[in-house]
């Protein structure tokens, strides 16, 4: 990709509505443009990162056997009428009439409709146990959206549902995403501690939020100190991680004997990035949605929602991943793979060496953005570091008359002369 003739609106000044270091860097890198309060235009560069963290979700959504389909944004207030919530939601659901004069809505989360869907398709044991998710717009409208993507009204999420016929089948699909979930986040290059959330109205609920741990989170968690010493890479994390103790803060108050000593529990800020819920048969029963078991009986089937906020993970993603220069993305999401920057593109030889390794980069399978615009060193480099590729190249014509480049590694900073073979043999090894 050409830099001149892409659309990458960087900003040298700090906006002065943005109060966090990600929603700042996001609109400074050119990632988004705020369109109304809480709704934002994802930007070339954003949107590249907004897919990537998505398909990161969906391959550990995939390979824990979920099975992705897609439902609309716009709902029917009927729908929600049958498990009793279009009254309860209150005023953060955005109600809207059809020319009809039919009462609408626009999805602020799923489980009435997949509920009605999987009522109407299936019949038979033979069918569950099934896991379905899909990642679409939501809108929410938030008391006070802030922190530009992190809470938005309308933002990205994956949701998805299982439907068992038993408890123990209900919470093996539990499992089955908490530990995709932990998976997903240290893809994702972040550490995300698995908390114990409040149970809801209906006892023996189950229910964990995930927190990445950052000074700007907007909740509060105790926990374990223990939970730092994990490793991510073991498989047996999954295990580990849900037996040390982590708490939100209102339900650690609650708590007279806390079972971790006073010397290991540590308190953090943390960015809710997901929630997972097993509610048994709370929608089931009231959409009336029923199965026929091997006996011939009817079964109501056990119900669990688990959510992961795709696009406040890029915020929280920034959070975890930035130095005073700008953004450092892991390599899992970065928008392109390389940065290459060509400092002389009125010298022919530079410009023939910077088109000739961008074009045998994208043949290796690699994505570059090749800076070709007629400006300064300094605010390529600038535009480079700010918008936090792992790899810049940069094309000079010293380097190129010795057949060399310099080549730096975002996150470290460090940087060395190499000969456009061995740039070219590390980076597409
Ligand atoms: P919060 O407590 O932050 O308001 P929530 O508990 O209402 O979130 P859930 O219903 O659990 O949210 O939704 C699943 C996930 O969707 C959350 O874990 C979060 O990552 C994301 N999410 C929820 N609300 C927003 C929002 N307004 N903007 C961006 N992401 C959101
Ligand atoms: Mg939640």
């Amino acid at each position: 990709m050409l830099l001149s003739r892409y659309l990458l609106p960087v900003m040298k000044e700090t906006p002065a509505d943005a109060q966090i270091v990600s929603h700042q860097m996001m609109l400074r890198a050119g990632l988004v443009r705020q369109t109304a309060a809480g709704i934002y235009a994802w930007l070339p560069l954003g949107l590249r990162v907004l897919n990537r963290i998505a398909s990161v979700v969906r391959a550990e959504q995939d390979r824990a056997g979920a099975i992705e389909m897609l439902m609309p944004t716009i709902q029917s207030a009927d729908l929600w009428r049958q498990s009793g919530r279009f009254d309860a939601y209150g005023p953060e659901m955005l109600r809207i009439k059809d020319r009809g004069g039919r009462e609408m809505l626009y999805g602020p989360t799923n489980e009435e409709m997949i509920t009605a869907i999987f009522r109407d398709c299936v019949k038979s044991y033979r069918d569950l146990p099934r896991t379905l998710y899909h990642i679409q717009w939501k809108f929410r409208d938030e008391v006070r959206p802030r922190f530009g993507v992190m809470r938005g009204r309308e933002f990205l999420m994956k949701d998805a549902y299982s439907f068992d016929m038993d408890e123990a089948g209900g919470r093996a699909s539990y499992d089955a995403m908490f530990t995709a979930y932990l998976r997903t986040f240290a893809a994702l290059g972040l550490r995300a501690v698995p908390v114990r959330a409040p149970t809801g109205p209906i006892g023996g609920d189950l229910s964990h939020e995930f927190h990445i741990l950052a000074d700007t989170g907007e909740s509060e968690v105790f926990f374990d100190s223990a939970l730092d010493d994990v490793d991510l890479g073991d498989p047996d994390a999954p295990a580990k991680l849900r037996n040390l103790y982590a708490m939100e803060a209102e339900e650690h108050e609650k708590i007279a004997d806390c079972p971790v000593p006073a010397e290991r529990l540590a308190k953090r800020r943390g960015i809710e990035v997901g929630h997972i819920f097993f509610f048994g048969t709370k929608y089931s029963q009231a959409m009336g949605l029923q199965v026929q078991a091997k006996d011939g009986s009817q079964v109501t089937p056990l119900m669990g929602s688990y959510g992961v906020g795709v696009s406040r993970l890029m915020g929280a993603i920034i959070e975890a991943s930035h130095d005073d220069a700008g953004i450092i993305w892991p390599e899992s999401v970065s928008p392109f793979d390389i940065g290459l920057i060509n400092l002389r593109v009125d010298d022919p030889a530079c410009a023939a060496a910077a088109h000739a390794l961008q074009a045998k980069l994208e043949a290796a399978g690699r994505t570059v953005l090749h800076d070709d615009r007629d400006a300064r060193g300094g605010e390529k480099f600038a535009t480079m570091d700010l918008i936090g590729l792992p790899w810049q190249i940069v094309v000079g014509p010293k380097g190129v008359a010795a057949g060399t480049v310099e080549l730096k590694r975002r996150s470290s900073g460090e940087k060395h002369e190499a000969s456009m073979e061995s740039v070219m043999a590390k980076l597409t090894a």
